[in-house]
């Protein structure tokens, strides 16, 4: 990675008056956890796109809720890495930092990010499919007896969005509004496929943002004018980025 692009990406972090983070994937793996596309995509004999579904959820609650408890089981031990404190560190320095993730690990709250956006939810809290009764926090507790129920006697649905369903209309507006304020976002380890998120970093650019992309591979995103690519993993690129913030 050369030093010049580091120190033009360095410069474009120094001067920004309201950074913004987006991030996917990519942010996640580097922490050592396995993601759930590509090559480890599939479970057992199921692919994602058939248990992540409100159909599946209705018609074989145990087998989807199965499938959750593997990924929270995944996440056990999981720890942030030194790329989500580098962000923690950001944040303080700059006065405010909204985090748009794609991810539902729960990581960036985890590591200390005071202003978090889960656009495709939380894998961490479940709610009642029925009467929309209070949020539960997903432990080993509620898991222990599949699927998790409501006091309503209802099935409990983890709070994710699954396929086919929009995403929390809260959520993407925080995320617009943010990629509207920005002057610099910068996008971590998203592969830039799954929209709409996706769209999310093309707002900023689109309203002349400076976009800053840390990914090893390049994406759609990465060749656009006003995009500086960083071709590294997440941990190393923002640490790298952000080692004087
Ligand atoms: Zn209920």
């Amino acid at each position: 990675m050369s030093d010049r692009v580091f120190a033009e990406a360095a410069g474009l972090a120094a001067r920004a008056r309201r950074p913004a983070v987006f991030t996917g994937a990519g942010m996640s793996r580097d922490s050592g956890l396995r993601t759930f596309r590509g090559e480890e995509g599939h479970w057992r004999t199921h692919r994602a796109e058939d248990l992540a579904t409100p159909e599946a959820l209705q018609r074989d609650p145990v087998t989807v809720w199965q499938w959750y408890a593997e990924r929270l089981a995944c996440l056990e031990g999981v720890t942030p890495h030194a790329g989500y404190l580098a962000l923690v560190r950001w944040e303080r320095s700059a006065g405010s930092l909204p985090v748009l993730t794609q991810n539902i690990d729960g990581l960036h709250s985890a590591a200390g990010s005071g202003d978090v956006t889960e656009l495709h939810g939380t894998i961490r809290t479940a709610s009642c499919t029925r009467c929309r009764g209070g949020r539960r926090r997903v432990d080993r507790s509620l898991l222990a007896d599949l699927p998790p129920r409501c006091e309503c006697g209802s099935v409990l649905r983890p709070d994710v969005v699954l396929f086919g369903e929009p995403l929390p209309r809260e959520a993407l507006l925080r995320a617009e509004e943010a990629a509207r304020m920005t002057d610099l976002m910068v996008v971590v380890g998203t592969s830039m496929t799954v929209y709409p998120a996706a769209s999310i970093p093309w707002t900023a650019l689109s309203r002349g943002a400076a976009v800053i992309e840390i990914n090893p591979c390049p994406t759609e995103l990465s060749s656009a004018p006003g995009v500086l690519h960083i071709p590294t993993g997440a941990a190393e690129g923002l640490t790298r980025l952000l080692e004087k913030r």
